[in-house]
């Protein structure tokens, strides 16, 4: 009987959501997205670099490539309650930098989608537990300190998925993959020495952050010359990558896979092209199912116009030619 259950759970864990599918109307897919995550105020977030709506662009490309809307999940009021609730207020409370908490109305356009994206990313990770991958359209708030924020980053969401994981599974332990341009100075911050994190970050060496007091705390460590092109870069994530998942051997590996490395990025100062990231997210994929590593996929950074149509274009990448969906 035992040996059945176990058969079954091992069938249902291939089938992309099928356990779910049983138990509600649709089968769903371990994508998580909201409206909500897409920033507005009333024209002004044109100022800022960022492209404030993107999130929406990238679910519309996947609705587009012929995912149903209603196979997504949605962080739902249970995310946003459990961040309200004593314990992990305590933790926002500690992780949002309250001297910069803007007046309601900021807080309402501004907060809420990031209280949204830090949710998605708590649900993407029990979703990549569940079912072996799970992608966030959101989320990745990697300057996000415990006593301060910075970098557009409010909510440390990486820490808050960690803690929520280990609830049900306290000896786990994770892989952070950082692929961001930047250095992810928060979680490396909040972390520190954690034996059962391992972080590997391969980030501009000249860009922002530059916070080298966090350094020690990275385990597979790239500072890398702005500038850099797809060929040595790519070698580079191949070499490493491999070698630190072996090492390692995570339950989770979380990968934080920011689009600000794109030749075009305002605010990168790296040189790969649109082909390159794409081929960087599909090795970080392959490489976590080759090892048969949970991956939670979070988006960080991306300020370039053409950020959404190359992540948009990236994940239909992973969905068909990693995944193999048939859509
Ligand atoms: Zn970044």
């Amino acid at each position: 009987m035992k040996r059945n259950i176990g058969v079954i759970l091992i069938l249902l864990s291939v089938v992309p959501c099928a356990a779910e599918g049983q138990s509600r109307e649709s089968p769903k897919m371990p994508i998580v997205f909201s409206p909500r995550y897409d920033i507005s105020f009333m024209g002004l977030e044109k100022l800022h670099p960022f492209d404030t709506t993107k999130y929406g662009k990238i679910y519309r490309h996947l609705v587009k490539m012929g995912i149903p809307r209603s196979v997504f999940h949605t962080p739902t009021k249970e995310y946003l309650a459990s961040l309200k609730s004593s314990r992990v207020v305590a933790e926002i409370a500690e992780l949002a930098p309250l001297s910069l908490l803007p007046n309601g109305f900021l807080q309402w356009r501004l907060l809420l989608p990031m209280k949204y994206a830090a949710g998605g990313t708590m649900l993407g990770a029990e979703l990549a537990l569940k079912h072996g991958w799970s992608i966030n359209l959101s989320g990745g708030y990697h300057h996000a300190k415990a006593e301060s924020g910075g970098g557009f980053c409010f909510f440390a969401d990486i820490p808050m998925a960690v803690h929520r994981l280990r609830k049900d599974n306290p000896a786990m332990t994770f892989l952070i993959v950082d692929l961001d341009v930047h250095q992810g100075n928060g979680y490396e911050s909040i972390f520190q020495d954690d034996p059962s994190i391992h972080i590997f970050d391969v980030y501009n060496r000249l860009n922002y952050p530059a916070d080298e007091e966090v350094k020690r705390y990275i385990d597979f460590n790239f500072p890398v010359e702005p500038g850099i092109r797809d060929k040595e870069y790519l070698a580079l994530i191949e070499r490493e990558l491999n070698a630190a998942v072996r090492q390692t051997q995570p339950d989770i590996l979380i990968y934080l896979a920011g689009t600000d490395i794109f030749e075009e990025d305002p605010l990168g100062g790296m040189n790969i092209s649109e082909q390159g990231i794409i081929r960087r997210d599909e090795m970080v994929f392959q490489v976590a199912l080759d090892n048969q590593v949970p991956i939670l996929m979070v988006l960080s950074g991306g300020y370039s116009t053409k950020s959404a149509d190359i992540v948009g274009k990236s994940l239909e990448n992973i969905l068909r030619n990693v995944i193999r969906l048939h859509v």
